[in-house]
């Protein structure tokens, strides 16, 4: 039953770490929308065990740093053992860090959810229901009316938009004709052990290539761990007796009680990428979209980013300030990214945890031969082989050329403020647009006049280089990159001005003579009615 006037802006079908992100970033917007999950409430069986830089500075922006840093632990990256045990490579990130947090910080996946929750119901635009499941839906051209059940009566929900974040079976994706997604099932099966009471220290997280019994062991906060075991052929533990079989595995490092276990139970995992993540005015994100082997770590980061890319453009499709069609950037920009990191994640598992004795020797010959040259060492210490977004085909002004850094994500270095504090960056630029002027004076960014400069509600903040002190007073805030991280990044383009999007991803870059043209080319990318243009220019 479709044609109803909307009851909210977007409904968030899944209340997993990805609808939770939806829903604090659209609720920091303003947007009116309503999250249900068919669960009595966030799920309390770890998953993931770990979140990245990018996914800790989301947070960061979500006004959520001190919750996050609270249930992670930071950690300094993970060690790979090759055949024998010997260290291959210690992949830690770049110092110092690109993007103002270590690159994997271990924690507990139900108090993550926990902690995403506590900070979605901060918002009074946004309402969290439990118990209520998603069943169907129709859409047409303006609504979309999902049916649900809420505690058992039927009821229907009509929205603007709906964003499925539903997880790997995905009812909103079966609904919208999305199946199957494209990819494989690993044929392997993996037993995964979290646990409590653990006699770990390390603060990184441990693969061993041990062919005979490829394994993972991640340590994190409170004397928790968790283990990860790649099962035989043929090994089939009867439900009964699995915490057995866990037992006999685990015990190379430990005596593991049944009080101990958290959580022991066998997966299989996926990789799999659906092809539209957005049909009509229904959106995919998270598992949803896509499911990979967690041997990089990436399935819940991806869910995090896809939020992080969604959510500013829903809200300013929704609140009238851009053009449905730039919801169509969403999947451009994120499904290749997705692609190579379900890739990366796939051949790490094929590489890192083969059960090939030959192969595995080989892998240990080169890596240890690969060591010994100092760029392919820094390739693997930095983890220069995690794809780094870069959305080249979606909202950025490309102007083409190596060293044009749109599409790519800014860095967050510490900055030094005009009245002598040290902050991180993002703290500066505020959670939406920014102008961020590169040695460009205050006054200068000031003489930027486009009117869609205000539409945008776009922050102007100068960013001095080298080791110059920034000016004090002014509207403007000016800033010292004090860790070099945006000179490495962006000191070419000293003298120009940088658009900064809401997720931190540089629209484009512009310089004084060129604004006017800069600015229609982002008018369009916005999609935004030429008739809302002209009214806006005359206002
Ligand atoms: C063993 C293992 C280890 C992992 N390790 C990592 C890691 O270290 N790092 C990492 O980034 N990722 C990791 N992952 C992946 C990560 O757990 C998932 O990618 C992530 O949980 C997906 O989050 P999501 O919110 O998209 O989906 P989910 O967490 O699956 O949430 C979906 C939600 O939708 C709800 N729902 C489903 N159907 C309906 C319906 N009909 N109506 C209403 N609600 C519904 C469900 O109740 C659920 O709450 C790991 C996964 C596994 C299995």
């Amino acid at each position: 039953m479709t044609g109803s006037p909307p009851t909210v802006d977007v409904l968030i079908v899944g209340g997993g770490p990805t609808g939770l992100a939806v829903a604090n970033a659209l609720g920091a917007a303003g947007v009116r929308a309503v999250l249900i999950d068919q669960d009595a409430g966030v799920a309390d069986l770890p998953r993931a065990v770990s979140i990245d830089d990018e996914a800790m500075r989301f947070m960061q922006r979500l006004g959520l740093r001190a919750e996050a840093e609270a249930v992670t632990l930071p950690g300094t990256g993970t060690k790979y053992f090759g055949a024998r045990g010997q260290l291959l490579l210690y992949a830690r990130g770049r110092t110092p860090p690109r993007y103002g947090f270590p690159v994997k910080n271990p924690m507990d996946h139900p108090e993550f959810q926990q902690m995403l929750l506590a900070g979605a119901q901060r918002f009074p635009n946004l309402e969290i229901k439990h118990r209520t499941k998603f069943l169907s839906l129709s859409q047409d051209a303006e609504t979309v009316t999902a049916e649900i059940d809420a505690n058992g009566a039927r009821e229907s929900i009509t929205c603007r938009y709906l964003v499925g974040c539903d997880g790997g079976r995905s009812p909103v994706r079966v609904a919208i004709g999305e199946e199957p997604m494209s990819g494989s099932a690993f044929g392997e099966r993996w037993l995964v052990v979290d646990t409590v009471n653990d006699p770990h220290h390390q603060r990184y997280a441990m693969h061993h290539g041990d062919p005979r019994r490829p394994h993972v062991v991640i340590v994190g906060r409170n004397g928790r761990c968790r283990y990860e075991f790649l099962v035989a052929a043929g090994e089939d533990p009867e439900p009964g007796e699995i915490n057995d079989f866990a037992r006999r595995l685990v015990a190379p490092y430990r005596v593991l009680v049944d009080d101990d276990i958290v959580r022991c139970t066998i997966y299989q995992f996926y990789a799999l990428v659906a092809r539209n993540w957005k049909v009509g005015r229904v959106l995919l994100a998270g598992d949803a979209a896509h499911m990979m082997p967690p041997f990089a770590g990436q399935g819940l980061n991806s869910g995090l980013r896809d939020a992080a890319n969604l959510c500013w453009k829903l809200s300013m499709v929704v609140d009238g300030r851009a053009g449905a069609d730039l919801l169509s950037t969403y999947q451009a920009e994120r499904r290749p990214h997705v692609e190579a990191t379900v890739q990366l994640s796939v051949r790490v598992g094929k590489v890192m945890m083969s059960t090939s004795r030959a192969r595995a020797a080989v892998r240990d010959v080169v890596f240890a031969a690969g060591q010994r040259l100092p760029g392919v060492r820094r390739f693997f210490a930095e983890m220069r082989f995690k794809p780094d977004p870069c959305y080249r085909h979606g909202f950025a002004v490309v102007r083409g050329g190596q060293d044009d850094p749109a599409g790519t994500q800014l860095c967050q270095p510490r900055v030094l403020t005009a009245s002598g504090g040290i902050a991180d960056l993002d703290d500066v630029l505020g959670d939406g647009f920014v102008l961020l002027g590169l040695d460009v004076t205050p006054d200068k960014l000031e003489c930027l006049t486009h009117p869609l400069w205000s539409r945008l509600h776009a922050r102007r903040v100068a960013l001095r280089f080298g080791d110059q002190l920034p000016e004090r007073g002014g509207v403007i805030p000016e800033v010292a990159d004090l860790d070099g991280l945006l000179a490495d990044q962006l000191g070419d383009l000293a003298g120009s001005v940088v658009l900064v999007r809401p997720d931190r991803i540089v629209a484009g870059t512009f310089v004084a003579e060129t604004e006017q043209n800069f600015a229609h080319e982002v008018e369009t990318k916005l999609a935004v009615p030429e008739s809302l243009r002209v009214n806006a220019e005359a206002a």
